[in-house]
C-alpha cells in the first residue's frame, strides 16, 4: 500500500519526514486528527527493520492517541513520532535539538513527549529548540514521572468495574493479580493493598519484585506463567501487550480485566470473546490515560492536584463506556471507540459556527 493509501485508510492528516545529515536524524512525525486540539504523543526511538515499518508504526500509534485523548476528555488530537535508530548508540544532544527544530516548524500542531527509547533528558534537549514538548522534569516546571498517575487511573478503572458488577466499589477482600510491577505496577499494587484487596504479583525482574515486596509485604508472589490460572476477581496486566489471547482467555478465572498495558487484547475480537465469558473488560487506552492526562496538564501550567482530579474522572468515563456497551449491545472496546468518535464528531460540528476571532490557542 502506498503511503497516501495508508493515510487514507484511517484519515490521517499529515506525515512529516525529518532528515538531518550531520546528526543522522531520520524522524517521522504522524498527525492523525487535530479536531480536538494539537496532536500530542511521544517520540519513540527504535531501530526499525525498514522505513515501511516505521511509517506503519507512526500511523498506528498516532491514531491510537486520537482515541485516547478524545475518550479522556482532553482537548488534544492524536500524534506520535518515531526516530529511526538505535537508542543505545545514536543519541546525542544535537540529534534531539535537531529533532526539536523540526517539531517547532509545525507551529504547535504537534506536541511531543518521551516514549519507548527516549528519556526526559532527550526531551529537555528537544525543548532547547521548541516550545512543543511536555513530560519534562518537575524541576523545570514539568509534570515529572507519569507512572503514579497512570496507576491511579487504572485504580479508578478497577473500582468503576467492580461497582458496575456488584453495585459497590469496595475492593475489600477482592483478589487481584497484577502482572508486571514496574513503574506503574508498583504504585497500583500499593493502592490496591491499601484499599483492602488481596494482591498477587508477578514479574521477571527480581529487582522490581523485591522493591514491591518491601513496599507491600502482603503481596503474594506467583510465577509469571501461573498468573493466568490464579483464582481471582480482577486481572490487571501492567507488563506487556497481547496477554489476552486465544490461549490465556481459556485459562483466566477473573470477572474483570483492567490494567495499564497497551494493546492488552491480542486481537480486537477478543473483546467479544471476553464478553461471551462474562468477563468485563475495561479498555486499556481508557484506564491507562492517567499519564497522558497528567502530562497534558503541563499545557495549562502544571498543577498536581488538578491533575489528580482529572485522572480520577477515569472512574466516570469507564462507567459511561460500560453503559454505552450495555445500551447499544456492543463490546466495551467498541463502546470506548464510539465515545471517542462521538466526541470528535460533536466538536467538529460545533466548530461549524464562525466565532469571529480565535478564542484561545486550542482553536
Ligand atoms: P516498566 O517497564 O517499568 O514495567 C514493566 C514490568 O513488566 C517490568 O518490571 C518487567 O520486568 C515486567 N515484565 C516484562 N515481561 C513480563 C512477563 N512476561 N511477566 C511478568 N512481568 C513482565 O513499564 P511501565 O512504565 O510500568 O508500563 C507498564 C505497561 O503500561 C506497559 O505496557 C506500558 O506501555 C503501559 N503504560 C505505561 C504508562 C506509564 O505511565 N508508565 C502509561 C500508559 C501505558
Amino acid at each position: 500500500m502506498s503511503i497516501f493509501e495508508q493515510m487514507e485508510q484511517h484519515d490521517h492528516e499529515q506525515l512529516v519526514f525529518c532528515h538531518d545529515e550531520t546528526t543522522g536524524l531520520k524522524a517521522i512525525i504522524g498527525i492523525h486528527d487535530t479536531t480536538l486540539g494539537p496532536a500530542l504523543g511521544g517520540t519513540r526511538m527504535w531501530a526499525y527493520a525498514d522505513e515501511a515499518s516505521a511509517v506503519r508504526d507512526v500511523l498506528r500509534l498516532s491514531r491510537g492517541m486520537t482515541y485516547k485523548a478524545a475518550a479522556a476528555g482532553l482537548n488534544l488530537g492524536g500524534g506520535k513520532a518515531v526516530i529511526i535508530g538505535d537508542a543505545k548508540k545514536m543519541k546525542s544532544e544535537m540529534l534531539f535539538r535537531s529533532y526539536g527544530r523540526f517539531v517547532q516548524t509545525l507551529g504547535g500542531r504537534y506536541i511531543t513527549a518521551e516514549d519507548v527509547g527516549t528519556t526526559v533528558q532527550d526531551m529537555e534537549w528537544a525543548r532547547m529548540e521548541t516550545d512543543s514538548v511536555v513530560g519534562i522534569s518537575r524541576s523545570l516546571g514539568g509534570s515529572g514521572d507519569p507512572s503514579p498517575f497512570t496507576a491511579l487511573g487504572v485504580f479508578e478503572g478497577i473500582k468503576a468495574s467492580v461497582n458496575w458488577q456488584t453495585g459497590s466499589d469496595s475492593l475489600e477482600g477482592k483478589k487481584i493479580t497484577v502482572q508486571g510491577v514496574g513503574h506503574v505496577g508498583i504504585h497500583l499494587v500499593k493502592m490496591l493493598a491499601d484499599a483492602g484487596a488481596k494482591v498477587f504479583i508477578t514479574d521477571i525482574d527480581q529487582d522490581n519484585l523485591r522493591k514491591t515486596s518491601e513496599l507491600v509485604p502482603s503481596a503474594e508472589y506467583v510465577d509469571p506463567d501461573a498468573i493466568y490460572d490464579v483464582d481471582c476477581d480482577i486481572y490487571a496486566p501492567c507488563a506487556l501487550g497481547a496477554t489476552v489471547n486465544d490461549e490465556t482467555i481459556e485459562r483466566l478465572k477473573c470477572s474483570i480485566i483492567a490494567g495499564s498495558a497497551n494493546n492488552t487484547l491480542d486481537r480486537e475480537d477478543h473483546a467479544q470473546a471476553l464478553a461471551d465469558r462474562g468477563i468485563l473488560y475495561a479498555p486499556d487506552y481508557v484506564v491507562n490515560a492517567g499519564g497522558l492526562i497528567n502530562v497534558a496538564n503541563e499545557l495549562e501550567g502544571y498543577n498536581a492536584q488538578r491533575s489528580t482530579e482529572r485522572v480520577q474522572a477515569i472512574y466516570d468515563i469507564t462507567t459511561r463506556i460500560f453503559q454505552i456497551a450495555r445500551d447499544e449491545g456492543i463490546t466495551t472496546l467498541q463502546a470506548a471507540n464510539t465515545l471517542a468518535e462521538r466526541r470528535i464528531a460533536g466538536v467538529a460540528k460545533i466548530k461549524d459556527t464562525f466565532v469571529g476571532n480565535r478564542l484561545n490557542r486550542y482553536r
